[in-house]
C-alpha cells in the first residue's frame, strides 16, 4: 500500500477504518496522524473537483447556515448571534473594529451583520456562485483562493467560519494568512468536531440500548461506539463529494495551530445547537439532550467534551 505521510508535520499516516467519502466510483480514505493526530481525506479532490463541488448549490442546500439562497432569511439570527460572538471576541483582545476579513463568507449575510461595527468589512469564497449572490448585497467580495487574490495586507480581523476543515493545504493557507493580517491581528475560528463525543451521546447510549431492548433487537457492541445515528452513519463511507478534508479533535486541532506556528490565545469546546433538519418530533430525545448540553457548554465546558469548537489564534512572527 502507498505510503501515506501527514500534511501537516509530515510523519506517516494510518488509513482509518471509518470515515471517508465515495463519489463517482472514487474512494476517499480518512487517515490519521501517529504524530499530531491530525486526520485527513486522501487522495485530495483536485480543484476542478473542488470547484465543481462549490459552485453545486446542492452543497448549500445540504449545510445549515451555508447561506443558501432559499433559506438565507430564516438563518438571518444565526448570522446575527455569530456577529456578536465575534465582536466581543474582538472587544475582550482590544481588536480596534477596522478591517475585517471573512473567509468562506458564501453569499454574505455574516458579512452584513458585521459591516456596522467594523469600518470595512471584505469576503473571499472559493464559489462564484455564492459570491455573485454577495455581490448583489453590494459588499465587497472576491471568488478564488486567497494565495490567487490580491488582497490588502492590513487586517485586523479574520474570521474563518466552518472553513478550515474544507481546506486542501491548509499549511499553504494559514503561510499566505499570515501575509496579509497585522501583527496583532485576530483569527477567530469555528470548526465542527465531527468524531469527537459530545455529552447528549453519553446520556443517548443507554437511551437507545433501552429502546432496541424493548423492540427485541439483539444488544451489539458496536453501537456503544457511535451511539447515535447520526454518528453511525459517520462510520459508513458517506456518498457526495469531499466535503471535510480535514477532521479535527479538540487536541488536535491545538497541536496542529501550534505546530505552523500560531498562538491559540482562546479556545472552547462546545455542544451546538440542534440542525434545523433534525426538527421533527421523532428525534424528541437527540433534539432534548442536544438543547440541554447546548446550553451547560456554552457557559460550563464539560472537559473537551462538545461537537464544535471555537478557536481564537494569532501569528508567532519569527
Ligand atoms: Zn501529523
Amino acid at each position: 500500500m502507498e505510503e501515506i505521510n501527514c500534511l501537516v508535520c509530515k510523519n506517516k499516516a494510518q488509513i482509518l477504518p471509518f470515515g471517508g467519502y465515495q463519489y463517482q466510483d472514487k474512494i476517499y480514505s480518512l487517515y490519521g496522524c501517529s504524530f499530531c493526530k491530525l486526520r485527513f481525506i486522501w487522495p485530495q479532490p483536485t480543484s476542478e473537483e473542488l470547484a465543481s463541488t462549490y459552485n453545486d448549490l446542492s452543497y448549500w442546500q445540504s449545510g445549515d447556515f451555508a447561506g443558501d439562497k432559499t433559506n438565507c432569511e430564516l438563518y438571518r439570527k444565526q448570522y446575527r448571534k455569530d456577529a456578536q460572538k465575534i465582536i466581543k471576541i474582538a472587544k475582550r483582545f482590544n481588536i480596534l473594529p477596522e478591517k475585517f476579513l471573512e473567509i468562506g463568507c458564501a453569499q454574505g449575510d455574516l458579512l452584513l451583520e458585521l459591516k456596522s461595527y467594523f469600518k470595512s468589512v471584505i469576503g473571499v469564497d472559493i464559489s462564484e456562485l455564492m459570491i455573485e449572490l454577495a455581490k448583489k448585497k453590494g459588499l465587497e467580495v472576491y471568488a478564488g483562493e486567497i494565495e490567487k487574490i490580491n488582497l490588502p495586507s492590513d487586517f485586523t480581523c479574520v474570521y474563518l467560519g466552518d472553513l478550515v476543515e474544507h481546506l486542501p493545504d491548509p499549511v499553504s493557507f494559514f503561510g499566505h494568512l499570515k501575509k496579509i493580517i497585522k501583527d496583532k491581528s485576530l483569527v477567530i475560528i469555528e470548526i465542527p468536531l465531527t468524531y469527537n463525543v459530545y455529552p447528549a451521546n453519553l446520556f443517548l447510549a443507554p437511551l437507545i440500548s433501552l429502546k432496541n431492548f424493548l423492540k427485541g433487537k439483539i444488544f451489539k457492541p458496536r453501537s456503544l461506539y457511535f451511539f447515535s445515528k447520526t454518528q453511525r452513519e459517520k462510520n459508513k463511507k458517506i456518498e457526495h463529494p469531499p466535503y471535510h478534508l480535514l477532521e479535527f479533535t479538540p487536541r488536535s486541532a491545538r497541536a496542529f495551530f501550534n505546530l505552523i506556528s500560531w498562538q491559540v490565545v482562546y479556545d472552547k469546546v462546545y455542544v451546538g445547537w440542534p440542525k434545523r433538519k433534525y426538527y421533527k418530533l421523532k428525534n424528541w430525545h437527540l433534539l432534548g439532550l442536544q438543547i440541554i448540553f447546548s446550553f451547560i457548554t456554552k457557559y460550563a465546558p464539560l472537559f473537551d467534551l462538545g461537537d464544535r469548537m471555537t478557536i481564537v489564534i494569532r501569528p508567532i512572527k519569527k
